[in-house]
């Protein structure tokens, strides 16, 4: 039988000995639920990320095709077409989308008819900014070189969009 001294001793560890426990359970669920925060928060990241680039990478494509297409039709001598030319397959494999790929771009179907010489007019361009998370946004910009009678297209940020779409003659009618 334990002296009353021990006795006490012994509650008194016992006390300390749950109290810890009870810390490191809070602590370890503490851990865990800034883990599952950390790692949702990133699983989000990449997922708007992953949105965001596969967006520009169908436009890239869209952009290209019309590019090649306004660029044949012009060695063809053939008039400017009164719709952008896109294509169903130009990045975007869902052929469903090209509707809605119609009204992802402004285009300025009398293009031709600012195309004076040796000067750079705007042809098309995507109607709003793509956004970035961690770029600066932008869009791709779809161009005529009179100079070298060739069609061109490239991605600019929003501040070189607002700086040179004057320059190029591209007036959205809501923006920029
Ligand atoms: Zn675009």
């Amino acid at each position: 039988m334990s002296e009353p001294s021990e006795l006490y001793t012994d509650v008194i560890t016992s006390d300390r000995v749950a109290r810890r426990t009870i810390a490191e359970r809070r602590r370890r669920v503490l851990r865990n639920v800034a883990t599952v925060f950390v790692i949702t928060v990133l699983m989000v990241v990449l997922l708007v990320m992953s949105r965001d680039q596969q967006a520009i990478n169908s436009c890239h494509g869209r952009m290209a095709f019309a590019t090649a297409a306004l660029q044949d039709m012009l060695g063809a001598g053939a008039v400017s077409p009164a719709e952008l030319p896109l294509s169903d397959r130009g990045g975007d494999p869902n052929p469903q989308s090209a509707p809605r790929a119609n009204t992802h771009y402004f285009y300025d179907a009398f293009h031709s008819s600012r195309g004076e010489v040796g000067r750079e007019i705007g042809v098309a361009c995507c109607r709003f900014a793509h956004s970035q998370l961690f770029r600066p946004n932008g869009r791709y910009v779809l161009s005529y070189d009179g100079a070298a009678r060739k069609y061109q297209y490239r991605w600019m940020s929003e501040v070189e969009f607002a700086r040179l779409a004057p320059e190029l003659g591209l007036r959205l009618p809501d923006g920029p």
